[in-house]
């Protein structure tokens, strides 16, 4: 692992070992604890180069702030970081991060800053602290364009800073993908901060109180409170059981734009921020309002497609068929007559295209005899009816050209992720449940044996009276594209951490069905755990 302290060096050490590689970074400001290492082992994961900054930024603390006493413990934190397999930390003074146009006094006026909307920074930790998410932003933009990484990693536990990063990078055109982190917490339920350490014993034995004021709504939620008002005082009156405990504030706003809401539509944030003493602790948690989303990923030929279509159909959900959408703007770009290998002009359509897909719950009885098509199941791209035509041999003879390409895997998890919204899907992929749907209730990482799935690959030709091809050679096939798929820049195969996995080794199709039904009823009856 390499330590740099200057712009120079680790510029010099990504021009000569990038080469094309994913880079991840996950910027912090040290005094590194689970928390810090959820997110840099979620990086070690999905990238071949991961970066971690280590810098306390003056430009986001207030006057009155502590920036001083702010714990400081390098070496600990580079032990941690070779641990976990860091590959390079960043760890500038201030002098080399902002020159020296940064005083102490002068808050950063010389210095160019990036301005968030205020519609974000006027809410939740923003009224006290002011100039706070400026600050953030600032660095974390100078961060970016140094590191210029693939993907940046933040925790929800500092949902405001997410938020406002995530708009940040949309508003000025950024690359960079922004993976949020679930929150770690200790057995207690206090969420990990640096600033933990300040907390004396009794005020530790105190902080939880947070955790179980947010889980106290989060139950009231549960039982159909929609009312901000309602969740907000749920939370202030178990907070109030804590009299040490000062209030900063406590607010229910829209985790993406942080409007303050009145009621939880989709999706509400309730975020709390308080005193206990001189340490100020913050937490939140996200509240659903709505139905569940099933996640299946899985590598090729595990049968992802026709139990994803059956886990549907039994739990009277939408099958979301991400398979159609591929094929749906296979054939709008060959209708508009465009090259496929003509990937600009092939962007600019499909970011102007909108795909409507119904795929209402349908009796056993209502589907095809080929169990493919069920009768009410219909595909439009640009309001035409493609349901059929994108059946064709030509279709598929293209849509993987297609969907290789990365604008157009770009628009259309956009256009997953706003079905999403409203929830009550089942999503069969390779990255559904890492990628697409990171929140999915419900993940399901659905795999075979090699050999099983040869086996089943052999039966599908023979079914279709094609050419048979020895088991042998479909078993080296199938190991060189799991390899391909889970090694690929673009969506690779990935189980996520907190998927379920389900072997089908001997299962049929019904056996596995009704399993993920099982677990899927499970989840309803039980409230949804917290990460603890
Ligand atoms: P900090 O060092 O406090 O600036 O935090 C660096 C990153 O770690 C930020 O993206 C934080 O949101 C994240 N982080 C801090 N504490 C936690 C936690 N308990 N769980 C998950 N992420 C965290």
């Amino acid at each position: 692992m390499r330590l740099f302290t200057t712009t120079a060096g680790l510029l010099c050490y990504l021009e000569r070992y990038r080469n094309g590689k994913d880079v991840g970074l996950v910027p912090t400001m040290g005094a590194l604890h689970r928390g810090h290492f959820s997110l840099i082992e979620r990086a070690r994961q999905e990238n071949n180069l991961v970066i971690v900054s280590i810098f306390v930024n003056p430009l986001q603390f207030g006057p009155t702030e502590d920036l001083q006493r702010y714990p400081r413990q390098l070496e600990a934190d580079q032990q941690q970081c070779e641990r976990l397999g860091v590959d390079a930390i960043f760890a500038p003074t201030v002098v080399e991060f902002y020159g020296n146009h940064l005083s102490s006094s002068d808050m950063g006026i010389q210095v160019t800053q990036v301005v968030p909307p205020t519609s974000m920074t006027s809410v939740l930790c923003g009224r006290s602290r002011q100039g706070h998410f400026q600050g953030v932003a600032t660095v974390v933009t100078k961060l970016l364009n140094l590191v210029q990484p693939e993907r940046a990693y933040f925790g929800q536990k500092d949902a405001q800073q997410l938020a406002i990063i995530r708009r940040i990078v949309a508003d000025l055109n950024g690359s960079v993908e922004i993976v949020a982190c679930p929150i770690v917490r200790e057995a207690s339920g206090l969420a990990l901060s640096s600033r933990n350490q300040y907390l004396t014993p009794a005020q530790r034995a105190q902080a939880p109180i947070l955790f179980q004021a947010l889980q106290q709504a989060q139950k009231v939620f549960k039982s159909g409170e929609r009312e901000g008002m309602s969740l907000i005082e749920t939370v202030k009156s178990e907070l109030a059981g804590v009299s040490e405990l000062q209030v900063e504030y406590v607010e229910l706003v829209h985790p993406k734009t942080l409007t303050p809401l009145e009621q939880v539509e989709d999706c509400g944030l309730l975020a709390i921020a308080a005193r206990l003493g001189t340490t100020r602790l913050i937490d939140n948690i996200l509240l659903y309002n709505r139905q569940p989303i099933v996640a299946i990923d899985g590598p090729a030929g595990a049968g992802k497609s026709t139990v994803a279509r059956r886990v549907a159909q039994s739990l009277g959900l939408m099958h979301l068929d991400t398979g159609a959408m591929y094929r749906a703007v296979t054939w709008r770009v060959m209708e508009a007559g465009i090259d496929l290998d003509n990937e600009s002009a092939i962007a600019e359509l499909v970011s102007q295209s909108q795909i409507y897909l119904t795929n209402e719950p349908q009796a056993e009885s209502a589907l095809t005899p080929q169990d493919s098509l069920p009768l009410r199941y219909r595909v439009w791209i640009d309001g035409e009816d493609v349901t059929q035509v994108i059946r064709s041999q030509e279709v598929t003879g293209n849509v993987s050209a297609i969907a290789a390409q990365p604008a157009v895997r770009r628009e259309l998890v956009k256009q997953q992720q706003q079905w999403g919204c409203q929830g009550g899907i089942v999503v069969e992929g390779r990255d559904i449940g890492t990628h697409v749907f990171p929140d999915a209730e419900l993940k399901i990482f659905l795999t075979a044996s090699v050999q099983e799935r040869a086996r089943r690959r052999q039966q599908d030709l023979k079914d279709q009276e094609l050419p048979i091809v020895s088991l042998e050679q479909l078993e080296q096939d199938i190991q060189q594209r799991d390899i391909r798929d889970s090694t690929r820049a673009l969506a690779p195969l990935r189980k996520a951490t907190d998927a379920i996995e389900v072997v089908t080794d001997g299962l049929s199709i019904t056996d596995v069905t009704e399993h993920i039904v099982n677990l899927y009823r499970t989840l309803q009856a039980i409230p949804l755990s917290l990460e603890v």
